[in-house]
């Protein structure tokens, strides 16, 4: 991979003066609402804007819709409209999970036809991989896949669906070969929701809201053209998602740093900016945070180079999720009794802080646990015998550069 300062600096250039010609004054410090909430006319017209100028999925190729920006380059469009205070929208998984299998796994066609539906929101997608009985060892899943002419059939049980409530497509793993070993006879279906089959059960959690689901199947139907990378070659497909999961797109330092500027300013309100160890505790959080942004511009250049994300990917969710952890504590106690008070509205269950808090514990459990991070830095980056009870899929991904 070559860096060309130079073009990273321009496209620097171009975001902040796209922002100055374009800003939708309204949307200014408005966090993207979330799923399934009303967009105001001004965050609409904010969309319309950001679509056009190519600031919504930007590292897509040119030809639909992109920029064709490496992940590097796209860490700096987010860098720059965070800075500025402007919401760079995003598709959800559709652009971060589903994208990149679209990308590199799909035939023309079907790029052609799902990625246009991406971009401008149309299709919502949530992500059923995880089963009751499959979560770790994902390849041990056994929501069945049935051809029947020019569709597949789908039954079975998906969990911890987040946002299913709020989607209308299912990037789904199904076993469509039941006599092939279990890697093989998986295949990775977009299948529509929810008026196919689905339903729909939302699971309450300790935050108040209900992030993610139960979902049903019964005999739901997807063309097989939405079947990506060809039938019972899932497990490959799937692997580019989850590898693209774990990466994070390398821009969570963005949300990272709001977070902390947000409890500076709660400090500096309620007095404790001068007490010493608060100073050090948030000296230590920006310190960190810092390193998370390194260490995800050092898989950007990896992901840029054509490399698929191998350990590196775990060492940077270790970093990130277990940083959260601690930030999530230390923002309760700065903001003090005031993080126990719950909101008056009634949409909110919980304050900010308290949500920083909650919100921070399952970090280290989506996306493969921390336990399994561990398990892929030991055996693939220092070389430890292999922990013989797992044959765990989620630690071996699938890498077919390194
Ligand atoms: C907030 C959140 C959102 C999620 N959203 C989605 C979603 O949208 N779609 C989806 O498909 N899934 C989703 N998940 C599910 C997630 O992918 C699984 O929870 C995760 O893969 C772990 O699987 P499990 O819960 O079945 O735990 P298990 O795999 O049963 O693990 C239980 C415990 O055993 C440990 N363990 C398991 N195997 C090993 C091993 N080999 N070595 C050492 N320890 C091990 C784990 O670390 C863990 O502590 C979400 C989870 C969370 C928390």
């Amino acid at each position: 991979m070559t860096v060309d300062l130079a073009l990273d600096e321009q496209l620097r250039q171009e975001v902040r003066s796209w922002i100055t010609d374009n800003a939708v004054a309204e949307v200014k410090h408005v966090r993207q609402g979330p799923r399934g909430t009303e967009r105001s006319e001004a965050m609409t017209e904010w969309e319309r804007r950001l679509i056009e100028g190519r600031w919504i999925c930007s590292h897509w190729p040119e030809e639909y819709g992109g920029r064709g920006l490496d992940s590097f380059q796209n860490g700096i469009v987010s860098d720059e409209f965070s800075r500025a205070g402007f919401p760079r929208v995003s598709r959800g998984m559709g652009e971060s999970l589903v994208s990149p299998a679209i990308i590199v796994h799909g035939d023309p066609d079907q790029k052609r036809y799902f990625l246009p539906r991406i971009l401008d929101g149309t299709d919502r997608y949530c992500q059923g991989f995880s089963e009751p009985g499959a979560g770790s060892d994902l390849a041990g899943l056994q929501t069945r896949g049935v051809v029947d002419g020019e569709e597949v059939i789908i039954t079975g049980q998906k969990v911890w669906t987040s946002g299913a409530q709020f989607a209308n497509m299912m990037f789904c793993l199904c076993r469509t070969d039941p006599e092939a070993p279990k890697h093989r006879g998986i295949s990775y279906v977009l299948v529509p929701m929810p008026e196919n089959g689905f339903d729909v059960r939302p699971l309450r959690q300790m935050t108040g809201g209900a992030g993610f689901n139960e979902v049903f199947i019964d005999a739901a139907r997807a063309p097989l053209f939405n079947v990506i990378g060809g039938l019972h070659n899932g497990w490959r497909v799937a692997n580019t998602t989850l590898g693209n999961e774990r990466r994070g797109g390398g821009t969570r330092h963005v949300g990272f740093l709001h977070n902390w500027q947000r409890v500076v300013d709660k400090a500096r309100e309620n007095g404790k900016i001068d007490d010493p160890n608060v100073r050090q505790q948030l000296a230590w959080a920006y310190t960190k945070v810092q390193i998370i942004r390194y260490q995800a511009e050092r898989m950007n250049a990896l992901a840029a180079a054509g490399l698929e994300p191998g350990p590196e990917a775990s060492v940077g969710k270790m970093l990130w999720s277990e940083y959260a952890r601690r930030f999530g504590e230390m923002a309760m106690d700065i903001a003090g009794m005031e993080s126990l008070v719950r909101p008056e509205h009634e949409d909110y269950r919980q304050n900010e802080w308290m949500g920083m808090f909650l919100g921070s514990r399952s970090g280290t459990i989506w996306g493969g646990t921390a336990e399994v991070q561990r398990n892929i830095v030991g055996e693939r980056a220092l070389g430890l015998p292999k922990d013989p009870s797992a044959e765990n899929d989620r630690s071996q991904p699938f890498s077919p550069n390194r």
